[in-house]
Parts: C-alpha cells; structure tokens; sequence
C-alpha cells in the first residue's frame, strides 16, 4: 500500500465527470487500498479517485467516529444515488481537497446507494447522518462538483483565492 499525494483546488481534474469502471481488476482493488490508506492518513472520512488525479467512478469512506468502535472502510465503485428522503441536514463540510475551509451544506438527510464492491457484486445500502452526507459529498467529487459549488460565489471565490494562494506556497517550499 502506498499513500498517494492529494490533489488541491483549483485543478482541472477535479471538475471533470469521471468515467465508470468495467471489471474490478486487481489494479483497481490496488488502487481503492491506496486510496484508504492515504484517506486514514490525512485523517479525512471519505475520498473519491479525482482526488488522486484518477478519473474513475470510485471512492473511499469510512464515517465510523467513534475511537472505540471497530473501523468501517467501504469501497465503492460506481455509486448511483437510487432515493434521497425529503427531509433535509445540515453538516459543516470540509475537503482533503479544499484544506482547513469549512462551510454549512444542506443535502437529503438520507439516501440509498447502489455500488458494485471490490467482490464485483452490486450491492445497495440506505445511509443517514454523517454517512449521507459524505456519500453524497464524495459521489459529487466523480461529477466534477466540490462541495463550495453549494455556496454562494463571494464565499467561493474567497476560499479559492485562499487555495491558490496555499498551492504557491506549497510549491515554493
Ligand atoms: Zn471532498
């Protein structure tokens, strides 16, 4: 396992629409464990392939917060949101993409997902509280959409301006 190096907004490959993934090869399941260890590391809760430059239908999560309770690392390869309840939650979002910016985002409280796991079997799964909100968080990553699409332009336009400003520093350290 290997932990990759995550991509920071602004960057093209994060606003594409990735592509949907065939068979689940071995290089795939390579990549999902890469992916895990590298979201644990950050520490982050959830993280999609664009965030590693990789344009696929593919994310990581796991939303266990308690210390205490066992770990729960979920492999998702195409997602498709099949229900979202009416009811709506609030959550301050954050991003491994976007670091150390935090912004209210309201999404359906519950959704149910369909995937195909690292077993190449569909599987399909209702999700509510922090759960729904990062499989709606991370399956937007694989549509080219960050979760700062939601606010409004000024408060965007000031948290890129703060990312652009870190990548240049990034790159001159
Ligand atoms: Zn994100």
């Amino acid at each position: 396992m290997s932990i990759k190096p995550i991509l920071i907004h602004p960057d093209p490959r994060l606003k594409k629409v990735a592509d949907p993934v065939g068979i689940i090869t071995p290089e795939l399941g390579k990549l999902a464990e890469d992916m895990l260890e590298t979201m644990y590391d950050a520490p982050g809760i959830g993280l999609a392939a664009p965030q590693v430059g990789v344009l696929s239908r593919l994310l990581v999560m796991d939303c266990v917060k308690d210390a205490e309770a066992p770990p729960r690392p979920m492999v998702l390869f195409n997602p498709e949101v099949t229900w979202t309840s009416e009811a709506t939650n609030t959550y301050e979002e954050g991003c491994l993409s976007i670091p150390e910016q935090y912004a209210e985002v309201e999404r359906p409280a519950e959704v149910r997902v369909a995937w195909t796991g690292l077993d190449g079997k569909r599987h399909e799964e209702a999700f509510d509280g922090l759960w729904a909100t990062c499989v709606q968080h991370e399956i937007d990553h694989l549509n080219g959409k960050l979760f700062i699409d939601y606010l409004k332009p000024l408060k965007r336009q000031m948290i890129t301006r703060k990312m652009v400003k870190l990548k240049r520093e990034k790159a001159r350290a």
